[in-house]
């Protein structure tokens, strides 16, 4: 991306407790801001998500949403509030964060995933981070994702649990793709349109995957591996599943 390297001074300002993580420093904050995440879902993980990475100071941040803001969704989805009602999630959400920093670049468009694919190339995509509830859009940016080798992670809640999905993307041939993974879930059951949910495991959830995808952009060191991460927040349980053995076949066409 085209934006200019801060400042020495600039960094230890804006980001200075941000560069005393280990792993971060000058350098690691430089590679953030040269980084283009593409983000897909703005409701709850999906807010939560974009707020952390433009704070973080990443360059460049995609944000994608077809839906609009209702009544139902403010109870969790912390771009909005009642004036947006109404209002297209992505032109709302890129108003918010236009005004957290000054170094990172905000695209929105309202579309679906798969519409943005059918109208854009998507050269120059460092991270994709699926936030969407849409089973269908889960299997379709992981597949794109390995097939690119972009790095991808993707996350999901319903009620007190979520899921954290991540792809290693250089060992392309040894990762599974959401539809291995998950092949009995369709969209009637999976989508969280009307499932319970309380807004702060949202939070959890997004907060533990933007923690891990700073660090991976930060350190300019592919880190991601194919794992899962299963969340308990009732039984505050959090299991980790090394997923070792792969013979997906499926490729994005
Ligand atoms: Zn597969």
């Amino acid at each position: 991306m085209d934006q200019q390297e801060l400042t020495d001074n600039q960094i230890i300002e804006e980001f200075g407790r941000q560069l005393l993580v280990p792993g971060i420093s000058e350098e690691g904050q430089n590679n953030l801001l040269k980084k283009h995440v593409l983000l897909i879902g703005l409701g709850a993980l999906g807010t939560i998500s974009s707020q952390y990475l433009v704070r973080a100071g990443i360059g460049s941040i995609t944000l994608l949403d077809f839906d609009k803001v209702s009544l139902s969704n403010l109870h969790r989805q912390i771009n909005y509030n009642k004036k947006d009602i109404d209002g297209y999630k992505s032109e709302i959400s890129k108003q918010v964060l236009e005004n957290i920093n000054s170094v990172t670049k905000i695209i929105q468009h309202p579309l679906s995933f798969e519409e943005f694919l059918n109208r854009n190339n998507f050269e120059n995509l460092d991270f994709i981070f699926d936030c969407s509830d849409s089973y269908q859009t889960k299997i379709n940016s992981s597949l794109f994702a390995k097939t690119k080798s972009i790095a991808y992670s993707s996350i999901s809640i319903n009620s007190s649990e979520g899921i954290f999905l991540s792809q290693d993307h250089i060992k392309t041939d040894k990762t599974l793709c959401f539809k291995c993974l998950f092949p009995n879930i369709d969209e009637t059951n999976h989508r969280c349109l009307n499932s319970a949910m309380i807004g702060p495991v949202a939070g959890f959830v997004a907060s533990l995957a933007c923690s891990k995808i700073i660090l991976e952009l930060a350190k300019n060191i592919p880190q991601m591996k194919n794992e899962i991460l299963l969340i308990d927040l009732l039984t505050s349980d959090i299991n980790k599943l090394q997923l070792k053995i792969s013979n997906c076949k499926h490729t994005y066409e």
